[in-house]
Parts: structure tokens; sequence; C-alpha cells
């Protein structure tokens, strides 16, 4: 095995890994523990074409990672033997601090830490995960890749809310965005596929999976982005709500006798799409609306609606656009998504091919007529390779 990175993506209750070899892009092993503090979790492991898995109770987030190097021994890998050139943990929320990824050293754990507040449901999760790694390999570097970083530089009129001053500087309330390795990833792999050098560029990166954000990069540096001081704002995603007046949050305080967890809850796990037709995957609503559901109709059409808003904002913002790129589960399965979300806008140089639109491919590919003004891509998304990668360049750099 060449030099390879192990990348964790450590979630309330679940861990996903893959080891990568950063140079080639190879998979070596993929895998995923879920129901992490439960009797009946579960574990699952491809590793050369085959499958292991296992069951039964998985404490915390270090039984899960113990569970994952069982599978790997099983697999015939034995990790704790293997040099690993480094560990790529996926950190969500990396501040106003950290622009780059950083070598988990203290004092760069101690500040993660002290971002929890910003990210409660993120930050400590991702951290036990890097606690883990560095007790059962504490000679491997060990790397933070942000979700943050490629919006670090926002433009200050872009991340700036319009609150008191003093208020958000204090608390610093800014507008973060998250997603950003796949924004970053994929505004790369689009500007190879079309190319072009990526700083002559401009984009508007539509990363619609589960969680959703789109954004406008101009010249390879995001000067917008959907998503805010957490990742609720913005587009209307699976559980997500997105954008919607704030007043909303006091008034349900005030009428409906909840507080401000139950609302905050309730915005990021029973909102959305599911909120919408309790529903929040597409294929399912895609199926219900084929038989004429109507619940399903609208949560589509709330969906769309917002996505267009954002495109038509990004088109203002950047002035010229060269290229509309789809990307994650939604963004590059949903045919109807995308030619729904660009519909009637040839007046501005942008349409979809409906049959190249109908390919299924996992390669990046052109959606749009030759002739059309601006390319609307579909670019697959790889975020554990672009942290594999990340991290292996900080710990080659030494
Ligand atoms: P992600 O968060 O990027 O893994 O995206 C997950 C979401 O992608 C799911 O909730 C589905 O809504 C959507 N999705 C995945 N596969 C398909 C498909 N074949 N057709 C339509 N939507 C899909």
């Amino acid at each position: 095995m060449s030099d390879a990175v192990l990348v964790l993506n450590a979630g309330s209750s679940s861990l996903k890994y893959q080891l990568v070899e950063p140079d080639s892009g190879d998979r070596i092993a993929t895998g995923i523990v879920e129901r992490i503090g439960s009797d009946d979790a579960s574990a699952s492991h491809e590793q050369g074409g085959a499958t292991h898995e296992t069951h039964g109770a998985v404490a915390d987030h270090k039984a899960a990672l113990h569970t994952a190097l069982d599978l790997f021994a099983e697999a015939g890998t034995d990790l704790r033997s293997t040099r690993l050139l480094a560990v790529g943990h996926r950190v969500v929320h990396g501040g106003r601090r950290f622009s780059q990824p950083v070598v988990l050293d203290d004092d760069a754990v101690a500040a993660i830490d002290e971002l929890s507040s910003l990210a409660p449901l993120h930050n400590p999760v991702n951290l036990a995960g890097v606690r883990a790694m560095r007790d059962i390999f504490p000679e491997v570097p060990q790397v933070a890749v942000f979700d943050t970083a490629f919006f670090h530089d926002l433009p200050a009129h872009a991340a700036t809310y319009a609150i008191d001053d003093e208020i958000a500087q204090r608390y610093d309330i800014r507008r973060y965005g998250f997603h950003g390795t796949s924004h970053e990833y994929v505004s790369g792999a689009a500007a190879d596929f079309l190319d072009r050098p990526a700083d002559q560029l401009n984009l508007i990166v539509l990363h619609l999976g589960n969680g959703a954000s789109a954004s406008a990069v101009r010249g390879g540096r995001a000067v917008d982005t959907t998503m805010g001081l957490t990742p609720l704002e913005g587009l209307v995603m699976g559980t997500r709500s997105g954008d919607l007046d704030p007043a909303i949050v006091a008034y349900l305080e005030r009428v409906a006798d909840m507080d401000v967890d139950a609302v905050d809850t309730m915005l990021n796990k029973e909102a959305g799409l599911k909120g919408l037709c309790g529903d929040n995957d597409f294929r399912t609503i895609t199926a219900r609306i084929d038989d004429g559901d109507e619940r399903a109709r609208l949560a589509y059409d709330v969906y769309i609606h917002r996505l267009r808003r954002y495109i038509g904002a990004y088109m203002v913002d950047l002035g010229r656009v060269d290229a509309i790129v789809f990307t994650a589960g939604v963004g590059e399965n949903a045919s109807n998504v995308r030619a729904d979300a660009l519909t009637g806008l040839e007046g501005f140089g942008i349409a979809v091919d409906p049959e190249a639109n109908t390919v299924r491919s996992r390669q990046a590919r052109r959606i749009s007529p030759d002739d059309a003004a601006v390319a609307v891509l579909v670019v697959p998304t790889d975020e554990e390779l672009a942290i594999a990668r990340k991290s292996a360049e900080l710990v080659r750099a030494g």
C-alpha cells in the first residue's frame, strides 16, 4: 500500500470512514458504524469487493473506532501496524480562526472545543473522533479539515448580518458557510472538466444533498453562500427549513408554548421537505408527485422556488456566469430538480438538454446544449478524497 490517509466523518450517532490513497484517489476501504450509543449498533465495511458486517452494543465513538479497526483486521488490514500518512477529520465549524486545515495538537483541539457553542451538534462529536484517534494512533498526524474554511474570506458584505455590530462582534455572529470542502472540490473539478484555469471562471455551485447549500465562486474564491452562522440558513433541505422570517421563532415561543430548544429542533430536524410533506428523500417525493400527491407537489415547488431565487441572486452577484454546477445526492441524481431549477432561463444563456440530463453516470458531465453560453454541469462531489488530499499535503509540507 502506498501512502494512505484514514478519513473520518463523525456524526452524532454515526461514524463514517474511508481509507484513501490520496495520490491515486483509490479507495482501499469504506465503512460506517451506525446507532452509536445503543445496544443495536451496526457496522458495515467494504474492502476488496467484500462486505464485512457486525451488530451489537457500541457505547461511544471510541468503541466505534475499535469496531472499525476490528473490521479492517477481518478484511486483512491491520491498521495498527500500517504506516498511515495521516488521519483526516471532517470538522464542521472552524469559526473565525481556521481558514486552512490544521494539524491537531492540544492547542488546535482546545480551539475547536471552544467553537462548540457555535456548532453544538457537530464540533463535540467531531472531537470525540479526534480524541479517540489520538489515543489509538498517538504517532500518526491528525488533521482537521473544516467545512467552513472555503468561506472564511467571504467579502464582508456577504458575511455580515444586519444586526447590532457590537453584539455580532461579542458573540462571533457572522455568516460562516458550510459544505466548503465540497464547494471547493467541485469548483476545481468543474474547471478541470472545462479545461480552463479555475482563476478565470465564475461558477454557481449547487450542493444539493440531504443538507443543501449554494455558493457563488469567482475565480476560485467563494464570494457568497447560502448557509450562515449555522447550516440552517438558505435553501430548503431534507429536514431543515432554510431561510424564514426570524420573527417566527419568537412568535412560536409566545403562541405555541415551545421553548427555544423545541423550535431549534423543529427547524433543524422536522422542517424542510420532511416538515412539508413527511418525506425527505427525493426518490419518494418524486414517486408521490407522479401519483398526484399534493403535499409532495407543494414541498417540491417550495424547494425549487428557493433554489431559483438563489441562482438568480448569484447571477447578479457574479455578473458573468461561466458554469452552473450540480452536485451531491440530489444534484447528481435528480434530473427533474436540475431541469426545473433552470427552466425558462434561455434569455440568460442557460438551458438544459433533456437528453443529456437523463444520462446517469458517476463522471463529471455537461447537460447544457453545446452552443449555450453557460455550461450546466453535473460534477460528483468527493469530500473524503478532498480531505485525504488536504491532509496529505499538510503533513508532507512538514
Ligand atoms: P447526500 O446528503 O448528498 O448523501 O444526498 C442524499 C439525498 O440524495 C437523499 O436524501 C435523496 O433525496 C437524494 N438522492 C439520492 N439518490 C437519488 C436518486 N437516485 N434520485 C433522486 N434523489 C436521490
